[in-house]
């Protein structure tokens, strides 16, 4: 704010003035009390202070001009309608300082109640009390425990040391033996430590201290867990925090008094019902705390039945009113109800179907809104299997669910011995206190990855979840020591070859293996549980939400499947065509010999030799993909790797070379292959001879494979089914490139289909930067154009993914180069700038230019929402990222009033 602003800024709202739509000014505790009060509910009177005071505040280092006049201005209002003083020696008000930003985050300052108490006012607050001298005490120790933590940063143990201490002298675990005089003790107790720590008395001024919780609130915006918090979350760093000022209410005042916290549904499975706990003669804190033990909610309505029907009642109409699953903070003084906080409620994955299917059940919300409620994530979580819990298994310990799933197996803790006892055939879980590259090996091997060091964001974290493993990251509970081959937890001892399971969802672990059960989902998307008539919330709630996707969404979503296999899986889990099929693997296994003597071919004749034994094969695998996708387009790439991946390694064959010699054998064969497994050798094999160079510098290679194709198309079509192949040509960067293939294989084409109808479209991957920027040429050649966004990103970026992975991508994550890996969601601002000026100069230059995307951003959420919006026709993902792919392409299809829900 300039200093000269005429029109004095507004930093702070009377509950009465705000609402829930105010989230980013009032933070969500803020907008909701207003919401709240608004709606006529009994909430104690009070105000927020605003996030742009927060960032006044945090930009300058003082608070702004005019916020200490409005504090004091909604103060004496304040004061005015509870008739009371804050910190009157005779009659108290006192309040509470919240801290509330947009998003909830752990890490922030938590809340002062009793704010307003000193040395007089604890006397009058007893006087009010009908002389309950006990209460007053225990209200001002309490304020005196959380001012000295929160506000001024005193160690909490040594309070808590404290309280031991007097328990202990009394004889009792119970807070409720302590009588007045020994609270008073208390309070003598936590002054002394509060002095210890500080170097002043205890502040006894009511509106310093009020000032000074307030600034601790906007100071912990910037507390290192905050920080690091929102980092991880992607939350912005210049959101700030509101501030919420709160009439206390007490729940300590007796038994007729207390304190609770309850979710209008099961936000576990998502059940109708009534979720909650409570506990007598407490304030809020302790429910969370733990202190003592609460009952359930269902017992206050034998404590306090009017409170317990109002509450209810409360909370029906609340989910009314948000229609959606709500949860809510509570208090009850002397019987009477005070609403302390609502907010949407978190909740599973499985949940978020189940209520999103009731509340359209309901009539609260439509289908577009379930929809937007539900996203790929939860069902990507949902179609993992999990472990089948009973009460025989207790966790041992618990850290980040850093990537999804469930794994047992035997505990190693090197890569070496994983590599070993995998290639014995045993699943192994790789224990390590964390990861580092030279891990690579392991964490391939291993089922599941566990660390006790490190978030969401360590080594272990992003390897796993780019390679798609089980992992438990930040397990801290475990005592990791590797030379010993063994940790402990507890007062377990887990040794080299122990079994153990890890949930790489919620982070716990196991000892002993787990069973696991498959998922309900995949089992419907399989085709194996009927919707119509199962008795399955879930699969019911996926169900109906998917049909909807389905009708909603524009992107069409194909898939990458190889096999005859994985097309039929692909199919059965919704895909409409197959975006990518490599034929790599069609020079695997037994035909590595043929492409040995392509390789080895010392003239024309035994080049053409070979490519006419390849050429039956290829023919098959692809009359058994066509048949499997009957009718639906099949785009085939034509080969793509450097031809020496399918040679033996260097190292190896020199040996065989050595070996032979020794023993006197024929080694001519032996030596042909080495040296052209020299000559071939490659700095770079990413950016060599690979995709469309091999067509036009082998003779006969592509033709073969075009070939084979067509002839099988015709072969399919011959037999009364029906095929739509697309040829894929990949790496081109130039028009030229595509221009010679497309000669040949138009010749080869017209010569094999003759009259049978089949037709066969000829398109390019758009995969080198160079292509995306000349793609209006390259699509006078291209009848489609398949975004690769693997290489794109590769060759964007200049890094290879396997390089990169594991060497530094940890680091650029930590350091926030990137909020998440751009092999894992696309980069918009870079690569998908590219993928934007390809798709328009494209399309400009051949109108109706089909365009899609193959690679494993397909089936990325954020990245589906990306091709929606750039008008790609669709995208191609491996199986089981289908569901997903269709359930976010519908998602992003759909506009609604619905606010975000992190
Ligand atoms: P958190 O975000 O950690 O839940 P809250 O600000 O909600 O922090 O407060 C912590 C506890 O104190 C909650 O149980 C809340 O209900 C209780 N509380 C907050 N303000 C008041 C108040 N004015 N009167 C009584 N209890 C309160
Ligand atoms: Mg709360
Ligand atoms: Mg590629």
């Amino acid at each position: 704010m300039a200093a000269h602003d005429p029109v004095e800024h507004k930093y702070v709202y009377d509950f009465a003035e705000g609402n829930k739509d105010l989230k980013d000014l009032l933070g969500g505790k803020g907008a909701n009390l207003a919401e709240m009060t608004n709606l006529g509910l009994p909430v104690p009177p009070g105000f927020t202070i605003t996030t742009e005071a927060c960032k006044a505040y945090l930009t300058t280092g003082r608070e702004p001009d005019g916020l200490a006049a409005q504090i004091e201005a909604h103060l004496e209002s304040l004061e005015r309608e509870m008739g009371r003083r804050l910190g009157d020696p005779d009659d108290p008000l006192l309040v509470s300082v919240r801290s509330g930003a947009k998003f909830s985050m752990p890490g922030m300052m938590e809340t002062v109640l009793n704010v307003g108490l000193n040395d007089r006012s604890v006397v009058g607050l007893s006087n009010q009390a009908g002389g309950n001298d006990r209460f007053a005490w225990d209200s001002y120790r309490r304020l005196i425990q959380m001012f000295g933590k929160t506000v001024c940063e005193v160690p909490g143990e040594e309070f808590e040391h404290a309280l031991d201490e007097i328990k202990r002298a009394k004889g009792t675990h119970n807070d409720l033996d302590l009588d007045a005089d020994d609270l008073r003790g208390l309070v003598d107790a936590y002054k002394q430590i509060f002095a210890k720590h500080t170097g002043r008395e205890f502040p006894q001024e009511p509106r310093e201290q009020l000032d000074l919780a307030i600034r601790a609130v906007f100071d912990s915006w910037n507390a290192e867990r905050a920080v690091l918090y929102r980092r991880q979350e992607r939350i912005p760093a210049d959101l700030g925090t509101a501030v919420n000022v709160v009439t206390m209410v007490f729940g300590n005042l007796g038994p007729d008094s207390g304190t609770g916290v309850a979710f209008t549904r099961d936000p576990g499975s998502g059940a109708q019902g009534i979720y909650g706990d409570y506990l007598a003669n407490a304030q809020g804190e302790d429910v969370v705390a733990g202190i003592r033990n609460t009952v359930p909610l269902q017992e206050l309505e034998q404590l306090d039945k009017t409170s317990y029907g109002q509450l209810l009642g409360i909370m029906a109409r609340l989910e009314e009113h948000y229609k959606d699953l709500c949860d809510i903070e509570f208090t009850i003084e002397r019987g009477k109800l005070w609403m302390l906080q609502t907010r949407v409620g978190k909740r599973t994955a499985a949940a978020a179907f189940v209520i999103a299917g009731q509340l359209v059940d309901e009539g609260l919300i439509d289908l577009d809104e379930a929809l937007h409620r539900v996203n790929g994530a939860q069902l990507a979580q949902l179609m993992f299997p999990r472990f089948q819990l009973d009460h025989e298994f207790e966790p041992v310990a618990k850290g980040i669910g850093a990537s999804p799933g469930a794994a047992s197996g035997k505990v190693v803790f090197t890569s070496a011995r994983a590599v070993e006892l995998a290639a014995e055939g045993e699943s192994v879980i790789l224990v390590r206190r964390e990861t580092n590259p030279d891990d690579l090996n392991g964490m391939i091997a291993a089922q599941g990855i566990l660390t006790s060091r490190g978030g969401k964001t360590s080594h272990a974290a992003v390897v796993a979840r780019g390679m798609g493993k089980t992992c438990v990251s930040g397990a801290d509970e475990l005592e990791v020591n590797v030379p010993a081959k063994k940790f402990t937890v507890g007062d377990h001892v887990v040794n080299e070859g122990d079994v153990v399971s890890i949930d790489g969802t919620t982070g716990k672990v196991y000892l002993g293996e787990v069973p696991v059960m498959p998922s309900e989902v995949v089992q419907y998307f399989e085709g194996e549980l009927d919707p119509e008539t199962i008795d399955d919330a879930l699969v019911r709630a996926v169900h109906r939400i998917m049909t909807h996707a389905d009708a909603a969404r524009r992107l069409r979503v194909r898939t990458n499947a190889d096999t005859g296999a994985d097309a039929a899986r692909a199919r059965r889990f919704g895909a409409e065509g197959i975006g990518l099929c490599r034929t790599e693997h069609m020079f695997l296994g037994d035909r590595r010999e043929l492409v040995e003597r392509l390789i080895l071919a010392s003239g024309e004749r035994e080049r053409e030799d070979a490519l006419a034994a390849l050429l039956p094969l290829q023919r098959a695998d692809f009359i058994e993909i066509f048949r499997e996708m009957d009718g639906l387009p099949v785009t085939v790439r034509l080969i793509d790797p450097p031809l020496h991946e399918f040679l033996p390694p260097l190292e190896q064959l020199a040996v065989n070379v050595a070996v032979a010699q020794e023993r006197g054998e024929d080694v001519a064969k032996e030596e042909a292959l080495l040296a052209a497994v020299r000559r071939m050798h490659e700095e770079n094999p990413m950016l060599g001879l690979r995709g469309v160079r091999l067509g036009l510098v082998i003779p006969g290679l592509f033709a073969m494979q075009v070939r084979a194709i067509a002839e099988a198309a015709v072969a399919v079509v011959r037999d009364g089914g029906t095929a739509c192949p697309e040829i894929m040509v990949p790496l081109v960067g130039a028009v030229q490139e595509l221009e010679t293939v497309r000669a040949e294989a138009e010749r080869i084409i017209a010569e094999v289909v003759g009259d049978s109808g089949v037709e066969v479209l000829i398109g390019t991957m758009i995969e080198v930067p160079r292509a995306a920027l000349t793609a209006g040429q390259i699509a006078e050649a291209a009848e489609f154009f398949s975004f690769g966004t693997n290489d794109l990103t590769q060759m964007g970026w200049g890094f290879s993914r396997d390089d990169v992975e594991g060497a530094f991508f940890w680091r650029y994550l930590e350091l926030g180069i990137f909020g998440i890996s751009p092999f894992e969601s696309i980069d918009t601002d870079g690569v998908g700038r590219l993928i934007r000026i390809a798709a328009e100069e494209g399309r400009a230059a051949r109108p109706g230019l089909k365009l899609g995307v193959c690679g494993e951003h397909g089936g990325d959420p954020d990245s589906v929402h990306f091709f929606h919006e750039v008008g790609l026709d669709y995208v191609s993902c491996s199986p089981f990222r289908v569901p997903v792919a269709r359930l976010e392409a519908g998602r992003a299809a759909i506009t609604t009033t619905g606010s975000d829900s992190r």
